[in-house]
């Protein structure tokens, strides 16, 4: 077989039964992740089988992207609005990150070798493995994946993997941070691609329209009294469905209306959310 081993499997969010009736319990699996249902014979559902495949596929980008990191003058959430870089004494390389990029390693070894090397061959334990990428790639295309017996061991490891590189890395240029998962048990911080409709959450696996995410981190933003340059309130705003210009602001600011709290490392003005948001009602109200 040349082909990769891709099970042809349900997208993930569309399986979820309704509750079942339990007229044939012997043809059912209990997932060992979820405690769902799932296949017999299996020891994961489809749900958490497609997301913990997925994490492995994305895996090969978030390094690009961890690696990027190491650099101690990149800054965390650079293109996210809101992030305010703190001037701190400069180290040549982020030790944490290194770390993590290890760790990551560690793990994938770890999978593969359970995936793939006989225990009955010891020196294949010894020191000898692909290389991560193509580790990775072959796990996220393994059948036996859904079938091993402590599969929840490994998946929580991942998940909690995920979690920490989400929240180092900096998303590629396509995709922006764009607010929280709404699950109020994950609240890990969603990226979507630019004018996407939908977003499915990495790590829960639910899915949420952009708008509502939006919304919520606006609501966020407003409550704590977050401040953004103008341009990053008006696209905040826009894409919660309110007309707003980052000229408008800068006019409203000229008038008195509005006044800066401080600036950015550019020296660009910082504006309250809450006061920009507070003029966009009352201009929309009268
Ligand atoms: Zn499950
Ligand atoms: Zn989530």
């Amino acid at each position: 077989m040349n082909e990769q081993t891709n099970e042809s499997q349900p997208t993930p969010n569309q399986t979820q039964p309704a509750q079942t009736n339990q007229n044939k319990p012997a043809l059912a699996g209990v997932c060992l992740v979820c405690g769902g249902e799932c296949a017999v014979g299996d020891t994961m559902c489809a749900r958490c089988d497609g997301l913990m495949r997925g994490w492995l596929r994305e895996y090969p980008s978030w390094l690009d992207s961890l690696h990027e990191f190491l650099d101690s003058t990149a800054h965390y959430g650079g293109r996210q609005p809101g992030r305010v870089n703190l001037p701190s004494a400069p180290t040549p390389i982020r030790l944490p990150v290194l770390d993590h990029m290890q760790a990551i390693e560690d793990a994938a070894i770890a999978l593969w070798r359970r995936l793939y090397a006989p225990p009955a061959m010891p020196w294949a334990t010894c020191d000898v493995h692909p290389p991560l990428v193509d580790m990775l790639r072959a796990c996220a295309g393994s059948p036996r994946l859904r079938r091993m017996p402590d599969i929840a061991d490994f998946y929580h490891e991942w998940e909690s993997m995920v979690r920490k590189t989400l929240d180092i890395i900096d998303v590629p240029p396509a995709k922006h941070g764009i607010g929280r998962c709404p699950n109020p048990l994950c609240g890990v911080e969603l990226t979507a691609a630019v004018g996407a409709v939908s977003v499915a959450c990495p790590v829960c696996g639910n899915t949420y329209l952009v708008a509502d995410v939006r919304l919520g981190f606006l609501r966020e933003c407003v409550r704590s009294g977050r401040a953004f340059t103008a341009g990053e309130c008006a696209e905040l705003l826009r894409e919660c469905g309110f007309q707003c210009n980052a000229n408008t602001i800068r006019s409203w600011r000229k008038r008195g209306r509005l006044q800066p709290v401080g600036e950015n490392v550019k020296g660009q003005p910082l504006y309250r959310l809450s006061d920009v948001h507070g003029q966009v009602v009352r201009r929309d109200s009268i």
